[in-house]
């Protein structure tokens, strides 16, 4: 992504060797962490060492962005398959906003958030922009199977291909609205 500044700090587990031209899909994400000033940093700082001290083993997880109030951290390059949405993978890009499933609508539009949702509707725009991807609204599981591609998220997906455990991210109150309306408003500038 060239359009909007971008810092890069690459995850540990992607796939390099599959080169991807073309995405149908924007899964979006949380990262289940809390609204912190600049938490990207640690989350994309994670991703490049994933290792979960309980189990003792590293967690092959991976994003191709993360965003947070100040800025979008690139973790996987454009072109390479990040592990985020089990089913979706091969067709989508990730897109980790810093926050918890279970916050209310009220948190996620607070000033942390409106800050984040901001730069993240510009890489959606972009990323739209450069694939294709209609904006019009949140793709359901029903649209992922009929393969028309979108805007979706990780429950979707998860809904979609039925993945045992699969995450329900980010939670029945993430305003996709508001973030897909930003995001055809700077379409149009672009
Ligand atoms: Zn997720």
């Amino acid at each position: 992504m060239s359009e909007t500044k971008c810092v890069y700090q690459e995850a540990k587990f992607y796939n390099r060797l599959t080169i991807v031209q073309s995405w149908k899909w924007l899964t979006i994400h949380c990262t289940e962490s809390p609204e912190e000033h600049e938490r990207g940093k640690k989350v994309s700082r994670w991703f490049s060492n994933p290792w979960d001290n309980k189990k003792k083993q590293w967690r092959k997880v991976s994003a191709h962005f993360v965003v947070d109030d100040t800025a979008v951290i690139q973790c996987v390059p454009e072109t390479r398959i990040a592990y985020h949405a089990r089913g979706l993978n091969t067709r989508s890009l990730g897109i980790e906003l810093v926050g918890k499933a279970a916050q209310s609508r009220a948190d996620w539009l607070d000033p942390f958030g409106l800050k984040m949702l901001d730069l993240a509707a510009t890489l959606v725009a972009v990323l739209s922009a450069k694939y294709k991807i209609q904006l019009d609204d949140e793709t359901l599981a029903s649209g992922i199977l009929m393969g028309n591609g979108g805007v979706t998220t990780h429950k979707e997906v998860t809904r979609a291909y039925r993945v045992p455990g699969g995450h329900l991210d980010p939670g029945p109150n993430f305003p996709m609205g508001v973030l897909l309306g930003l995001a055809r408003e700077k379409a149009l500038s672009l």
